[in-house]
């Protein structure tokens, strides 16, 4: 029976006493704000096509902004830690790693490289989970009711360094390891899901299944948030930035400035995709502009249009510029353009 790594049943003394005697590396940052830390990654070598890790650049440009303004810390990994777990599996025996390797990290928050930050002033209101351990974008009548494969999006969530969440990832891991279990689990899965294609078991599909299997196990830990997009599907969010852009302001979150944009179904860096790959391409950059315009505005530029790199000045230049820079801080000053 596969499992993650040796069986951990008392991480929550063990990292409480590990922060109480290591008081240089608190679990909460200045201001009081638990320590989080972004995971992110991509495979191990190149692109099918030279585009697409051109893309995988740009996505993690858009992550360390993000990150660098609201003091997060960041992850890429290239690795594969654990080769049965391969592909979109990589995740879990890396966010174990990272848990028990970092006990100062409060939070770990997954997200795929194919999902790019939108509203750079929005931060995750993490207060309203003081009692949850894993926060997932989702629906929870899709989930619960309809049984839908889409009923949750694994491609950004949180999860709190604890026991529970260890516990939760050597119930979620073992339909993940490749070959004939992840092909047989997938059939279970195809099964059990409503709309799902028949494919091997993915991580997202796995989730969803132990939610509905043990709900009385997990179901009171985990919230189902809906509020914001902590995942927004693309689709029906890039060809709405302009809109957005002359009614509303970052720091929003939901549908008037999607926080996360998240490009399902498009795989530039891969060989095949669910749409054509000039239209994923296309939409990643305006996404990609979108966000950029954000943190290029603190500094004086904006891109010339959603479609271009190519950037003009928006202000002119002074030589005394701490007259121009207000006394808001940088959240406040991207919301307020
Ligand atoms: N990933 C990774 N290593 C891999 C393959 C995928 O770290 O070898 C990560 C990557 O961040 C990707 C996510 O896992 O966005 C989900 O993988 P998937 O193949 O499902 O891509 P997506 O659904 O995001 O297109
Ligand atoms: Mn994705």
């Amino acid at each position: 029976n596969y499992t993650l790594g040796p069986k951990i049943s008392d991480w929550d003394e063990k990292r409480a006493m590990w922060l109480a005697s290591n008081p240089g590396f608190p679990s909460r940052i200045s201001g009081g704000k638990p320590r989080m830390l972004l995971v992110t990654g991509s495979p191990p070598n190149p692109c099918d096509n030279a585009i697409g890790d051109h893309y995988l650049l740009k996505g993690m440009k858009n992550k360390i902004d993000y990150c660098r303004l609201h003091g997060i810390e960041i992850v890429h990994n290239m690795a594969h830690l654990d080769k049965e777990l391969a592909g979109y599996w990589a995740k879990l025996p890396l966010i174990r790693r990272l848990m028990i390797s970092h006990p100062e990290i409060e939070w770990i928050w997954w997200m795929d490289s194919d999902a790019l930050f939108t509203d750079m002033a929005f931060e995750i209101p993490l207060s309203k989970y003081n009692s949850h351990n894993l926060v997932v974008h989702g629906y929870p009548d899709l989930i619960f009711d309809q049984h839908s494969w889409i009923g949750l999006n694994t491609g950004s969530f949180l999860l709190r360094n604890c026991q529970w969440s260890l516990d939760l990832l050597d119930a979620w891991a073992p339909m993940g390891p490749k070959g004939p279990i992840r092909d047989e689990a997938g059939r279970i899965l195809t099964a059990a899901l409503k709309g799902r294609p028949a494919f091997e078991a993915d991580d997202q599909s796995a989730l969803i299944y132990l939610l509905l299997s043990q709900q009385e196990k997990w179901g009171d830990k985990v919230f189902i948030e809906n509020s914001y997009y902590l995942h927004g599907y693309w689709a029906g969010l890039v060809d709405k930035y302009e809109e957005m852009m002359d009614k509303y302001h970052p720091g929003l979150g939901d549908e008037r400035w999607p926080f996360v944009t998240h490009f399902v179904g498009c795989k530039p860096c891969g060989s095949y995709g669910d749409y054509p790959v000039e239209r994923c391409l296309s939409s990643m950059e305006r996404a990609f502009n979108f966000a950029d315009n954000q943190v290029l505005r603190l500094y004086g530029f904006t891109h010339k249009g959603l479609a271009s790199p190519k950037i003009k000045r928006i202000r002119n230049e002074t030589a005394s510029p701490l007259e121009v820079l207000d006394k808001l801080n940088p959240q406040a000053r991207i919301v307020s353009q």
